[in-house]
């Protein structure tokens, strides 16, 4: 669907807006209905130092009585799996919230902690898509992180 790319692309424009931290990435989400009107956005510590992009948009639409059932979320990272700083990762909300179907660009790579959030959501029943196409776009956000990588080369 080539809607997904607009919106994959999209949460990747709002990952622009974070603070840089040099021990985390940056990451936008986007939440959507199924039919695809866009609810909200989020992006790494956009409302705190650790939160995460999937977070502050899933924490958005909680406030607004939105039913996280009927929403698709896209992020420009695969959602975490496990988290140091917090108890529950960006996959056990996404689960919790049953939210159905994730679309994410760039696998996360194994620089802070191994990730394996595309398993995790697809062992709970969730739609998950991996769109790699703009993973250059992601990297070019992260070069903080990767000083020492080719743009593109996770
Ligand atoms: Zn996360």
């Amino acid at each position: 669907m080539s809607r997904d790319k607009d919106y994959l692309r999209l949460a990747i424009d709002v990952s622009r807006h974070c603070p840089v931290s040099s021990s985390a990435y940056a990451v936008g989400a986007v939440l959507t209905s199924l039919d695809g009107e866009i609810l909200t956005t989020g992006y790494s510590r956009e409302t705190g130092d650790k939160e995460h992009a999937e977070e502050v948009a899933i924490a958005k639409a909680v406030n607004a009585n939105i039913d996280l059932s009927q929403t698709q979320i896209f992020s420009s990272m695969e959602p975490c799996s496990t988290r140091a700083s917090k108890e529950l990762s960006c996959c056990d909300l996404i689960i919790k919230m049953k939210i159905p179907r994730v679309i994410f660009c760039v696998k996360e790579p194994d620089l802070f902690v191994t990730c394996t959030g595309l398993k995790t959501l697809e062992t709970a029943g969730i739609e998950i898509l991996h769109d790699p196409t703009d993973t250059h776009m992601v990297y070019a956000i992260n070069q903080h992180l990767f000083p020492h990588q080719e743009k593109g080369t996770p």
